[in-house]
């Protein structure tokens, strides 16, 4: 995929081990900033009591998701706790070229696939404050069985591995003070040479300002 050239948006990765607050944190970052676009991802996982499609996520089976895959329709997928999740490409070409900001909810493994792609992508790993916090909000969530907890508590340690591959990390422990830190990186990185070169061409020709 080719990316506009002059893309004035930010592309924003934020990856998590299962409970940690992404999704709060992120639906607290689209309320107050609404201009950035959430990707909804495509999933084989079922749906959770309150989950709606099109809105949490599009559900689909494993053999569609699969035939999707080969057709090239996701920018990037990965098998995650035993189900396939996946970006679409197309989502985010459309974004792209209106300059919107985009938001992706996916693993590390997914981040490293876009990561490849786009370079400029910004990488937010999100921690939780220890790993009994972790276990205790995935419980007072309530949204999986006991069984999938534990599988995700597992897998927790090796995707913590991961956060020294990204550039930000959060800790969620005081919640008000984690969302801060999530706007601030979205507000510096608009403000990052090229995305203001991009948006303000104009201004920037006025000024005799060429990017190197
Ligand atoms: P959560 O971890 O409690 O939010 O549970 P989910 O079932 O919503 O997500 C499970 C895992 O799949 C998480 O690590 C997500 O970040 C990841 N995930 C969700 N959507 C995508 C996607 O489109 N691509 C990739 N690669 N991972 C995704
Ligand atoms: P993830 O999307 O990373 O799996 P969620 O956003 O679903 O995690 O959060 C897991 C649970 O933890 C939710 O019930 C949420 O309300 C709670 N939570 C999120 N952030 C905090 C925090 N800073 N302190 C206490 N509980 C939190
Ligand atoms: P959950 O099943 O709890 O909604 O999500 C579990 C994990 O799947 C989360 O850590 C989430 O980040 C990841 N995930 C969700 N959507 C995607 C996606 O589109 N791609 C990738 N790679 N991971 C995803």
């Amino acid at each position: 995929m080719s990316q506009p050239t002059a893309f004035s948006g930010s592309l924003f990765m934020v990856v998590a081990p299962s409970g940690a607050g992404k999704s709060t944190l992120v639906n607290a970052l689209l309320a107050q900033e609404p201009a950035i676009k959430l990707s909804i991802s495509t999933t084989t996982r079922a749906p959770r009591p309150g989950e709606t499609h099109g809105k949490e996520y599009y559900f689909t089976n494993a053999e569609d998701f699969v035939a999707r895959a080969q057709a090239g329709e996701f920018l990037e997928w990965a098998e995650v706790h035993g189900n396939y999740y996946g970006t679409s490409r197309i989502m985010v070409e459309q974004q792209m070229q209106t300059g919107t900001d985009i938001l992706l909810e996916i693993d590390w493994q997914g981040a490293r696939q876009v990561k490849k792609q786009f370079p400029q992508a910004a990488g937010i790993f999100i921690l939780p404050p220890s790993i009994d916090a972790l276990e205790e909000r995935l419980n007072k969530r309530a949204t999986d069985a006991p069984h999938v907890i534990t599988r995700r508590l597992l897998a927790a340690g090796g995707e913590i591995a991961h956060a020294p591959e990204f550039e930000y990390v959060i800790i969620n422990q005081d919640f008000s003070v984690a969302l801060s830190e999530l706007s601030a990186i979205v507000r510096a990185a608009r403000c990052r040479f090229a995305q203001q070169a991009a948006r303000n061409a104009s201004l920037f020709a006025q000024l005799g300002i060429h990017a190197e």
